[in-house]
């Protein structure tokens, strides 16, 4: 399926700001297409957001695959708008190419679910069940991160997100502010209505201390999913992350074709935890334990690529190793855009927010 939308904005200074805005996307990691002299393309998976000109506003054209992905894609392009002028952000006004209303009470990836279960499928990581009320059917793809929500006073009764036509979310705030933070789908069964997220014990985290006390029937708010990169026409990987890693390795392998060869580097406390975690997989499968993965990933994945040069490389976790994975990812193994990923998931002695 895809879904499009469109939006158009009168600007002063229009080419000005459309200028800043190409700079801006130059500046950051994301596949870019110069499409003519006065429009360009930020291309997200198999969607786009298009940006162009006419001298007198800004013509704003998002397409993606699902629902969910074009709430996402219209939120980043009001977001960066927002940076040069809040004002023409909230005025804009996205017209859905779609038969369906604008449901504006909820993001139309909102939904509230409930803990059914609690278990740790592996040391330091605990695995919530949940189960919701509403179609879950958008939660099986495309795309494999959400956002997980907790009001930050846990004895609030949860206020949830709320649509607007400017694509940007109402976050309550306040007394009802919520802590947002991303997660990934591990698993999800359609029939049985359950989605499994795997969620790293750590000290101070809100929502890392609910997992672990959560008790049956808890509610937690999830917006999504997105996200989630795909090693497209590779025929050797380089995949590393610590454990808040895990679940989107194990959903990378799932998906990935058998003349695919290469290695997975990650953070487990042996490698039976991280072979018994992972889905079967021909690549080969390398164990940095908690102690040493911090320090040791960026050099251990050298030492693997020095006569096996992958031509797709990720990495995810924290905000460090992510910036040197990133180095080590272009300049050593020359992996352009497109071809390597390296993702801080979390960072260390401060939030990583994701509202
Ligand atoms: C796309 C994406 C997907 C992700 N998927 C997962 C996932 O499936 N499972 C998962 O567990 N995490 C995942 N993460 C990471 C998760 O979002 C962060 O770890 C998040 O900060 C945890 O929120 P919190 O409320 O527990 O802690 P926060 O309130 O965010 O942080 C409190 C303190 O804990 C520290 N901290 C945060 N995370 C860790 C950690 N892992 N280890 C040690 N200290 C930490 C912070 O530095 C901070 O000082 C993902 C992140 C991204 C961007």
């Amino acid at each position: 399926m895809t879904c499009k939308s469109s939006a158009y904005v009168t600007l002063n200074q229009a080419e000005g700001v459309f200028a800043r805005l190409l700079d801006h996307a130059r500046e950051h990691d994301v596949v870019l297409e110069q499409t003519g002299p006065k429009d360009f393309k930020i291309v997200v998976g198999s969607g786009f957001i298009a940006i162009g000109t006419d001298g007198l506003g800004l013509i704003l054209n998002v397409s993606a695959e699902s629902v969910s992905i074009l709430y996402f894609l219209k939120e980043a392009a009001a977001l960066h708008l927002a940076e040069y002028n809040a004002e023409v952000a909230e005025a804009l006004h996205w017209e859905d190419e779609s038969t369906r209303p604008l449901n504006l009470k909820a993001p139309p990836s909102f939904h509230e679910l409930s803990v059914v279960s609690v278990s740790e499928p592996m040391d330091g990581l605990i695995r919530l069940r949940l189960s919701g009320t509403d179609d879950l059917s958008g939660l099986a793809g495309p795309g494999i991160h959400v956002k997980l929500m907790l009001p930050i006073n846990p004895e609030r009764t949860p206020v949830w997100p709320q649509a607007s036509r400017n694509g940007l979310t109402k976050w309550p705030k306040g007394a009802d502010e919520l802590h947002v933070r991303y997660y990934t789908i591990k698993f999800i069964d359609l029939t049985a209505g359950v989605l499994d997220i795997d969620i790293v014990r750590h000290d101070g985290g809100l929502i890392a201390d609910w997992a672990v006390a959560a008790k049956p029937g808890a509610k937690i708010g999830l917006l999504g999913p997105g996200g989630g990169e795909t090693p497209d026409k590779a025929k050797r990987v380089l995949l590393c992350g610590d454990k808040t890693a895990l679940p989107a390795l194990a959903r990378m392998l799932e998906e990935l074709p058998d003349n695919v060869a290469g290695d997975v580097v990650a953070e487990a406390a042996d490698l039976d935890c991280l072979t018994h975690y992972l889905p079967s997989t021909h690549l080969t499968l390398h164990v940095l334990p908690e102690d040493r993965f911090r320090s040791d990933v960026e050099q251990y994945s050298e030492s693997l690529t020095v006569n096996k040069k992958p031509d797709f490389a990720w990495f995810a976790g924290e905000h460090q190793n992510a910036q040197s994975m990133r180095r080590f990812f272009k300049s050593d193994l020359g992996l352009s855009k497109g071809q390597q990923y390296a993702i801080t998931y979390w960072r260390d002695g401060g939030p990583l927010e994701a509202n």
